[in-house]
């Protein structure tokens, strides 16, 4: 019999070739996920619960409730996202648009202008596929994922054989880290971990960019000049090269000018070619700004208007409830009253709130309306995309007995 193969949504690496053991129709066994995929992949399904006002109610009367607070709104924010399949995605915004609402996701603090500069095409990219058959430098700059995506190396970017890189990372592939820790994939780059201090990647850069271009590197802490030059020489020699950007560098960048000018210089002076890949954390933040992107020409913090579409860093979550613009929030599979500063989060607590979570989180608790979700990949079937851009499809592995976020904001939209 043909084996089965299911995808994990435990982070946006989206691996595609789990295989689970059913028993009496739950999920038993998971085999290929690591540590992050099985938990996730095996926390218990739900029942369906639909919550006014932290009691129980049936579906309609749960959906009824959050249709009229939205309507009463006069600029409701839609927020989350990211861990919802891009068919819910383009749900939540048509109903944005429908509301005219104001819409963001997490990328708005995160790595929304690096992803929306990979689709301005303002950097090369290439897929993770490409970086397992061909890659020779894997360069993992403010990244970990020993840490934050188990499978990166031993499925693409550093272990496994691929077509043109058969001999494997023992003699054909190079791992490097800049980090301003020795973090877990730091200790397995060995020699080639960089150590910055925090805010000194833009420095590091420029000093890198002199050792390439043959100046002598320089850096106010002292970087040993030495040491630059190696990396730059070993950069020089690469034939395909990718740099996974993390948020420890665009957190420590006030903007991209030093990334894009170290990515031309790169493709000038190597060998080869090189590229770069957003390491993407929650599975489908990428599609969120794909579809987005696709609609308004932006990835992030909009406010639908009649037709019209404004743009900015007003229209964030985060300055949104600075300045109390917003009179009512819909949020999907998120916790912002638990991620975001309690300066900002308080202002959430002023105003009706409404989530779509598989999980209880603290939003939902000091929610108006909480509607249990099921979990995608496991509850809820559809597609998303990949922290490359990759369109993954999957299919439920269990009969799921609660909504997929799709469902839900299929019928919020209907009882508008
Ligand atoms: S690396 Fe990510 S997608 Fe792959 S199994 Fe682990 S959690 Fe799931």
């Amino acid at each position: 019999m043909e084996k089965e193969y299911y995808v994990c949504t435990g982070c946006g690496l989206l691996c595609d070739d789990i295989e689970l053991e059913m028993e009496k129709d739950l999920i038993g066994k998971v085999h290929t996920a690591c540590r992050v995929g099985v938990a996730h992949m095996k926390e218990s399904p739900g029942e369906a619960e639909y919550l006014v006002d932290g009691k129980k109610v049936d579906e309609k009367t749960a959906i009824e409730e959050a249709a009229s607070v939205l309507k009463a709104a006069r600029n409701p924010l839609i927020f989350g996202l990211g861990t919802s399949t891009n068919e819910a995605q383009k749900k939540a915004i048509e109903l944005a648009e429908k509301l005219n609402a104001t819409l963001d996701d997490t990328s708005s603090f995160c790595l929304g202008p690096l992803i929306e500069a990979i689709l301005q095409e303002k950097f090369k990219t290439c897929t993770l596929d490409d970086v397992r058959n061909k890659a020779d430098i894997s360069f993992f700059w403010g990244s970990d994922p020993a840490d934050s995506h188990p499978r990166h190396l031993s499925k693409f970017s550093y272990f496994p054989r691929g077509q043109e890189k058969q001999r494997g990372w023992e003699e054909e592939r190079t791992a490097i880290a800049v980090d301003i820790r020795k973090s877990h994939t730091a200790k397995i780059c060995g020699n080639e971990f960089y150590q910055v201090p925090p805010g000194g990647d833009a420095e590091f850069i420029e000093a890198l960019i002199a050792g390439l271009s043959g100046k002598l590197p320089k850096t106010s802490f002292k970087f040993p000049p030495k040491k630059l030059l190696e990396l730059a020489n070993i950069l020089k020699g690469a034939r395909f090269g990718v740099i996974f950007v993390g948020l420890g560098l665009i957190y420590s960048l006030e903007n991209l000018e030093p990334l894009i000018k170290l990515m031309d210089t790169l493709n000038e002076k190597a060998k080869g070619d090189f590229y770069l890949i957003p390491m993407v954390g929650h599975y489908n933040m990428r599609g969120f700004n794909e579809t987005l992107f696709e609609k308004t020409g932006f990835v992030n913090s909009v406010k639908f208007e009649e037709g019209s579409v404004k743009h900015g860093p007003g229209y964030s979550v985060v300055e949104s409830l600075k300045a109390k613009t917003v009179d009512a929030a819909l949020i999907i599979g998120s916790d912002p009253l638990a991620s975001l500063p309690h300066s900002i989060a308080k202002q959430l607590l002023e105003i009706p709130l409404i989530t779509i979570d598989p999980c209880e989180t603290l939003s939902s608790r000091k929610a108006k309306v909480s509607i249990r979700s099921g979990v995608s990949g496991v509850e809820a079937g559809g597609s998303a995309t990949r922290m490359d851009g990759v369109q993954v499809p999957f299919r439920p592995a269990i009969d799921a007995k609660r909504p997929s976020d799709e469902e839900i904001l299929s019928k919020l939209m209907e009882a508008l």
